[in-house]
C-alpha cells in the first residue's frame, strides 16, 4: 500500500523521496565484516539471513526542472531476477510513484544517477512495446553521470560485473542522450553531484544548496544511516572499503559543520536525520515551507 512520501525543503528546492520498492539481501552485504552479534540489533535478519534494502529514489523540483535521481531496478527484471532480488513494490514502483506526484515520465526534464549498479539505474530503460529493442523511460530528459562510473562499468572485472548491467545505460549514451561528467559539478543551480569515493572509484552524492541550508543524498556511501554514524561499518559491496572510510570521514565533518539534512537511500527505518554525534544520527521526518 502506499503511503505519502516524505518532502524536504531546502530554500526554494523540493525534494520527495520515492520508493521504487524492496528487496531483501544477504545481511553480509550491508554489513560486511561488522560480526551479526551488532548489526542484529539495528536490523535484525530472518531465518534466511536476510534483510530489508529500501530502493528511494528523489524527485526534485529545483530551477524550473523537473530531476529525477537514481531510477530503482526498472522493469525489465525476469521472474528469476525479481525471485534473486525478493522484490516487493508495496507502492506499485518508480512510475506509479511518480504518478502520484503528478509527473509523467515524459515530463521529467533530467536523470541523475548517482553510480551505475543496477538498483540505481535499472529503471533508466525500458523494452520497447514489442520486445524488440531498449528506449529510455524518461524520452525527454537529459541523463547524467560521472564518465569515470561509466568506464568502470564498461570495462568490469570478475568482481564488479554483475551489477552493471549494460542495458540501463549503453544506449542512451551511444544516442547521445546521457551526459558524461568529470569530478564535482554544479548540475542545476543548487543541485551538485560530488563525487565520493570508495563504493565505487567515482560513486556520486548529491549536495542540495541554497547556498544556507544543505542537504545530501548519500547514495551508498551510506547505504543505511547505521553505516554513517559508525565510520568502521561498510558493505561488502564497496571496490575501495578504505576509500569509503576516508569519504565518511570528510563528509561526517561537513555534516557537522553544516547541519546538512542526510537522506539515506536504502534504510527501510531511517530516511532522513542529522549526523549530531560520534554514533548518534537524530531522524528528521518532515520539512516543509521555504
Ligand atoms: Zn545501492
Amino acid at each position: 500500500m502506499a503511503v505519502n512520501p516524505p518532502i524536504f525543503q531546502i530554500g526554494a528546492i523540493q525534494i520527495v523521496v520515492l520508493n521504487d520498492g524492496i528487496v531483501h539481501v544477504d545481511a553480509g552485504g550491508p554489513f560486511g565484516l561488522t560480526p551479526r552479534a551488532l548489526y542484529k540489533n539495528i536490523l535484525m535478519p530472518d531465518e534466511l539471513n536476510l534483510i530489508p534494502m529500501t530502493l528511494h529514489s528523489l524527485l526534485v523540483r529545483a530551477a524550473g526542472k523537473i530531476i529525477l535521481i537514481d531510477t530503482g531496478l526498472g522493469d525489465k527484471l525476469n521472474d528469476k531476477q525479481r525471485a534473486v532480488w525478493a522484490l516487493d513494490q508495496p507502492g506499485g514502483g518508480l512510475i506509479a510513484e511518480l504518478a502520484r506526484q503528478g509527473v509523467k515520465p515524459s515530463q521529467v526534464d533530467l536523470v541523475i544517477n548517482t553510480h551505475l549498479h543496477a538498483d540505481h539505474c535499472a529503471g533508466n530503460t525500458q523494452f520497447n512495446a514489442d520486445f524488440t529493442g531498449i528506449r529510455p523511460t524518461f524520452p525527454n530528459a537529459e541523463y547524467v553521470t560521472q564518465r569515470r562510473e561509466y568506464n568502470d562499468a564498461t570495462h568490469p572485472n570478475e568482481r564488479t560485473r554483475a551489477t552493471y548491467i549494460s542495458l540501463n545505460y549503453e544506449p542512451l549514451v551511444e544516442s547521445g542522450q546521457m551526459r558524461l561528467i568529470d569530478g564535482d559539478t554544479e548540475i542545476v543551480p543548487g543541485v551538485l553531484g560530488v563525487v565520493m569515493r570508495g563504493h565505487t572509484p567515482a560513486m556520486m552524492g548529491i549536495h542540495f544548496t541554497d547556498g544556507h541550508q544543505h542537504a545530501l543524498f548519500m547514495s551508498d556511501l551510506a547505504s543505511y544511516a547505521i553505516h554513517f554514524a559508525r565510520l568502521g561499518w561498510m558493505t561488502a559491496y564497496d571496490v575501495e572499503p578504505l576509500e569509503t572510510l576516508e569519504s565518511k570521514r570528510h563528509w561526517r565533518q561537513w555534516a557537522l559543520e553544516t547541519n546538512a539534512l542526510l537522506l539515506f537511500q536504502h534504510d527501510p527505518t531511517l530516511i532522513a536525520g542529522r549526523y549530531v554525534a560520534e554514533s548518534k544520527i537524530e531522524p528528521v521526518t518532515m520539512i516543509t515551507g521555504a
